[in-house]
């Protein structure tokens, strides 16, 4: 571990105190004694007040964020959250409303998360959308669970297998399997599409559905869509259409038409709410007629006296989040879409595209491109630096973009490509900082190739050097433990 200042438990006494506060002058009422501490608080650290404000101020200050800092982070769509939507999501009928609040006292809020329904609907060419999955993840779940419940609904009991590219995000083959269904995998060709002939091969009456992004994690539009659409069809199945990359395509076509029947949106990604860090997630989803009986509850729709009114589909597959979602969420997808309008979404996507091929074209010389053809939002390029040693590594790249001040792209994703840098700029990035990162980019290529070893040593500006990665995550600290912590210190 690399500080330069020591850790703040260090500075630790017996005795020190963080609060000074003035006799109140009220007599104390004591709490009954089975309610009282009967242990020591043991193993604390004992600091003063500035000392601890230093403490969380300075952690504060070593949080990367989009408000920091160019984030191109492939496939998350790290785009700038507008400080409007922070201000609608703070009105006090919005922020103060209580999920347990009488419908006639929530008109504001039910009419708002009515109209997102409705807009994310138009959007995306789906007929009905239910709002309460937390994250993209969990709105995959829900849709695989919609499918299996329509399928069983039929009588149709032997469809079990669900389809999955092999350029998949993990989310995708992970849903299934929790879903209790079995991923069959299926091929991409060398243009980087789903291999229609492994597809042909795997489709059978066992076949649920297919699970697909569009454009797909290489960045790239599926060309055959509409074939692989009534191919799955054909077989019975229904298809899935994972959202995240829906920033490509926004005003310029609508899943629903290409003929997906389910998909997910990520309101944190396409929809400028927060994440990464800031959070919380919101993943809704839409669907076709035939299977919206099937939604998750409760869903907003409008009386004939012009009221909203909550309701839950007949054939429901239950709850998949407490009460009404990520309420604060819908607020802010809801006031980008109305702030954006229809034209300005469709320059959202034609933005995202336009930006993510100027990366792609200025850096494509010496970063090879998985698949030599146009991308759309996203470009998937490999950290194989023409005269640069075997051993430097998209991962050393990565670490020392993070001594020039970028968050890394996403790396060794998608897992067909070897070393793969996948970089999504997003449309809300000037021409000023693209060409600083591309520059930093070539920079770090000449790196790779005259003093490897800085490279290997990345990133030596950051508040912490490279850590051992899979330790970090499968051994985590994550609150005070002065015994982890000396350990730490010793080592
Ligand atoms: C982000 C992402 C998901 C999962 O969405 P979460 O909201 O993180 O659960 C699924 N598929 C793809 C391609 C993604 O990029």
């Amino acid at each position: 571990m690399h500080n330069e200042e020591p850790p703040i438990f260090t500075y630790s006494q017996p005795g020190k105190i963080g609060v000074n506060l003035p006799d109140a002058g009220i007599a104390s009422t004591p709490l009954p004694t089975e309610l009282l501490r009967q242990d020591d608080l043991a193993g604390f650290p004992e600091l003063t007040e500035p000392e601890v404000i230093r403490h969380f101020t300075r952690i504060s200050q070593r949080n990367y964020s989009i408000d920091t800092g160019f984030y191109p982070l492939g496939s998350c769509t790290m785009k700038y959250n507008p400080k409007l939507h922070e201000e609608v999501a703070r009105l006090p009928g919005f922020a103060a409303a209580h999920p347990l609040q009488d419908e006639e006292l929530s008109q504001g809020a039910l009419q708002l998360m009515y109209e997102l329904q409705t807009y994310l609907g138009e959007i995306s060419g789906f007929d009905a959308v239910s709002l309460q999955p937390a994250a993209g993840a969990q709105g995959e779940l829900t849709g695989i669970l919609v499918f299996r419940a329509y399928h069983l609904d039929r009588g149709d009991t032997d469809r079990t297998e669900v389809l999955v590219p092999d350029s998949a995000h993990g989310t995708n083959p992970a849903t299934a399997a929790m879903a209790g269904l079995k991923v069959v995998e299926l091929k991409s060709d060398a243009r980087g599409n789903v291999d229609l002939d492994d597809l042909k091969a795997k489709l059978s009456p066992r076949t649920a559905g297919m699970m697909l992004t569009n454009p797909n994690t290489l960045g790239l539009f599926e060309e055959h869509i509409v074939e692989i659409c009534r191919l799955v069809h054909e077989a019975g199945g229904l298809m899935y259409g994972d959202g995240a990359n829906f920033n490509a395509i926004l005003g310029i076509a609508k899943p629903g038409e290409l003929g997906f029947d389910f998909m997910h949106y990520n309101l944190h990604k396409t929809f400028t709410t927060p994440h990464g860090g800031g959070g919380p997630g919101s993943g809704a989803v839409g669907c076709t007629a035939a299977l919206a009986p099937y939604l998750p509850g409760p869903r907003v729709r409008q009386r004939a006296d012009g009221k909203y009114e909550f309701f839950t589909p007949e054939k429901s597959i239950g709850r998949m989040k407490a009460f009404h979602g990520n309420f604060g969420m819908l607020v802010r997808a809801w006031a980008y879409i109305r702030s954006m309008g229809a034209a300005g979404l469709r320059a959202v996507s034609e933005t995202a595209v336009l930006n993510a091929n100027y990366v792609r074209v200025m850096l494509k010389d010496i970063y090879p491109q998985a698949v030599d053809r146009i991308c759309m939002h996203e470009t998937v390029l490999r950290g194989q630096i023409a005269g640069a040693s075997k051993d430097v590594r998209t991962l050393d790249i990565a670490k020392r973009l993070i001594d020039y001040g970028f968050h890394p792209p996403t790396i060794y994703f998608p897992l067909i490509v070897p070393e793969a840098l996948m970089i999504e700029p997003t449309e809300t990035e000037s021409k000023q900082t693209l060409d600083r990162f591309i520059a930093t980019m070539r920079r770090i290529a000449g790196e790779a190739v005259e003093t490897p070893e800085v490279l290997h040593a990345a990133p030596t500006r950051a508040p912490v050097r490279r850590l051992d990665e899979v330790r970090a995550a499968r051994q985590p600290i994550l609150r005070y433990d002065p015994i982890a912590i000396a350990r730490l210190q010793s080592e």
